[in-house]
């Protein structure tokens, strides 16, 4: 007889997010639902290792991002990713934050991912047309990935109530503040070796508001060339 319960992506892809739970990593109901939402096993090359807290290698010398960085990026901007609110995801790699983002903002939001490997743009929309709650949200227009350098944001649809960036800044540019709706929040790595997750909050007559949630290491956001160089 055949199986029906043996353990698949998707029971690997829950326990993953009630593990984050139960660490405390998560405490968002939006988060959570998200999470198990999007199955991660369908954006990394390896689907092996997709449930283990760690990052991967996606090739051009970058990596996906561990599951509890994501997790802990999604709470930071829960309260930006409301149904009908905008998200840019600078540094969109494997597409999986961001189609995280497009789930939580809804068909009336947007979330816009941009990436400067045009290889990683073309893999993340296959990524994400094989995931059942991301792939009608691109199909509809609110979920989009441009290739793009997004030191300068996308000017496009901003201004946004969530920046997140994917690759640590030497410092914070300054088109990504502009881009921020007054009340929005941008998250963003700082720093070369050692860096720093900053909390970016504008405030509404403008100014903005900064602080830093804990050391972090990604990847740099660098030009393409120096970034295929291995700089
Ligand atoms: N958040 C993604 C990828 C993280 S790796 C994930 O978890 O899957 C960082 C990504 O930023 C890489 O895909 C890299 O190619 C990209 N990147 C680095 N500098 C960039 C820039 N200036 N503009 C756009 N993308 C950039």
């Amino acid at each position: 007889m055949k199986q029906f319960w043996s353990p698949n992506s998707i029971n690997k892809n829950k326990a993953m997010v009630e593990n984050l739970q139960s660490h405390g990593v998560i405490t968002s109901d939006d988060v959570a639902k998200a999470m198990e939402a999007v199955d991660r096993g369908l954006f990394v090359p390896d689907p092996s290792y997709a449930y283990v807290d760690s990052p991967l290698s996606i090739g051009y010398n970058v990596t996906i991002s561990a599951p509890h960085m994501h997790a802990m990026c999604l709470q930071l901007l829960d309260k930006n990713l409301k149904p009908g609110m905008r998200v840019l995801d600078v540094g969109s790699g494997t597409g999986y934050l961001t189609a995280c983002f497009a789930v939580m903002v809804g068909s009336e939001g947007r979330a816009i991912g941009v990436e400067h490997i045009p290889e990683l743009v073309a893999s993340s929309v296959k990524n994400i047309e094989a995931s059942a709650a991301a792939s009608p949200l691109l199909k509809q227009g609110s979920l989009a990935i441009h290739v793009g350098d997004g030191r300068q944001g996308w000017a496009e649809f901003a201004p946004y109530d969530a920046i997140h960036v994917g690759a640590a800044a030497p410092e914070i540019p300054e088109a990504l503040i502009d881009q921020l709706k007054p009340g929005g929040r941008l998250v963003i790595p700082v720093g070369n070796l050692f860096q720093d997750l900053q909390v970016v909050d504008k405030n509404s007559d403008g100014s903005v508001s900064i602080r830093s949630e804990t050391s972090v290491r990604y990847v740099p956001l660098t030009s393409r060339e120096a970034q295929l160089r291995g700089e």
